[in-house]
């Protein structure tokens, strides 16, 4: 069972970023502490991680940016899109959804 290891790294990664969202309203220090956790497990044992977390850290100044609260999520049209506005640097990060 050479991927388990991996597998327990994933889990992880997702508790500690679920954990992150739910605290990034009342507790943000502690948000960004569970959050840099999480990208550092993913890191460590090379987990791609999936889109909603990554869409939760800015692509320029990198920094944890809870939907909603240090980020705007707006969707467009075409192309069907998400687009994502970093609170902190204004960067805004577009994803077009495939069907
Ligand atoms: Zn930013």
């Amino acid at each position: 069972m050479k991927s388990s290891k991996k597998q327990i790294a994933t889990k992880r990664m997702e508790i500690l970023f679920n954990n992150a969202l739910t605290n990034a309203k009342n507790n943000p220090g502690l948000a960004e502490k569970q959050a840099e956790i999480a990208k550092k497990i993913s890191m460590k044992f090379k987990i791609t991680m999936p889109f909603e977390i990554r869409s939760s850290f800015c692509k320029k100044c990198k920094k944890f940016i809870p939907p909603g609260i240090a980020s705007k999520v707006r969707l467009g049209s075409k192309p069907k899109s998400i687009r994502i506005t970093c609170s902190y640097c204004n960067h805004t990060y577009r994803k077009i959804i495939s069907q």
